[in-house]
């Protein structure tokens, strides 16, 4: 929480979230999103996720008015093939996977994990504690999925103690039944907006997101970072919130609205 108080989450289409969407009017923009609970909805199984073509249309739309990021827990190249909508980066693995000029961090996480892999021998404890227990390799992290377990509660509770043999120790991201466990160099969602702020010389940001390791750019509080968040949360550091992914569309067309307003300053934005 690095000390700051929870801000006043506002719906994004009250009075005051639509003024907070105008102070981004005429600014050189970078619009970020989430991906899974954000530009899709979450479905039973992870793979059965699919970009609707409601978004995939008004990301299209966007498109020339401001530069666009995908930041995902996924792999890069899993966001790539379910995204089915250009945009200008995509960075998977919670900010590590595909991050411009992040090389050396990268080498780094994919050492220490197949480190881990190894230490874990290939899942082979975890299956011992609930054969339903799996363990992905995301190359530059590990996640250890429980969903499937035979008790899923007891699988959650036990896993903690088997991560804490590792070497070196993993910065643990939970997310929905599952353990992601990322190297102690991994960037965090936070530090990979920031450098894609950079990369795209965006004057102002926009970022939408559902989870935990989004709270890593909300808690940035930057005044040039508008953050909204799917679903009210009131301990949530987020500016504004969303009531579903399926609001999305009309977040893009009322920011669509707001850079059209100045379309020749803001193009420049996205080169
Ligand atoms: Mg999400």
């Amino acid at each position: 929480m690095n000390g700051a108080s929870p801000a006043t989450t506002l719906y994004a289409f009250s009075k005051e979230g639509t003024q907070a969407l105008r102070r981004l009017r005429g600014r050189r923009l970078l619009a970020a999103f989430d991906f899974d609970g954000t530009l899709a909805p979450i479905a039973l199984r992870p793979e059965q996720v699919v970009t609707p073509p409601g978004v995939r249309a008004a990301l299209d739309r966007l498109r020339g008015l401001c530069a666009t990021a995908v930041i995902s827990g996924r792999s890069r190249d899993d966001v790539l093939n379910r995204l089915g909508v250009h945009v200008d980066y995509i960075v998977g693995n919670h900010g590590i996977d595909g991050l411009p000029g992040a090389e050396r961090e990268t080498a780094e996480c994919v050492a220490v994990s197949q480190d881990w892999r190894a230490q874990l021998r290939g899942g082979e404890p975890l299956r011992t504690l609930d054969p339903g227990i799996m363990l992905e390799d995301k190359h530059v992290s590990l996640s250890v999925h429980y969903r499937e377990a035979r008790d899923s509660a007891r699988a959650c509770a036990q896993l903690p103690a088997v991560f804490a043999a590792l070497q070196p120790a993993p910065r643990i991201v939970t997310g929905k039944m599952v353990f992601n466990l990322l190297p102690p160099a991994a960037v965090d969602k936070g530090t990979a907006m920031l450098r894609l702020l950079e990369l795209a010389k965006a004057r102002a940001g926009l970022y939408v997101g559902d989870d935990v390791t989004d709270e890593d750019v909300f808690r940035l509080h930057q005044p040039d970072l508008l953050t909204v968040r799917i679903g009210r949360d009131d301990t949530s550091q987020a500016r504004l919130y969303l009531r579903a992914p399926s609001e999305i569309p009309r977040l893009i067309d009322a920011l669509i609205v707001e850079l059209s307003a100045t379309g020749s300053q803001a193009r420049s934005a996205a080169h």
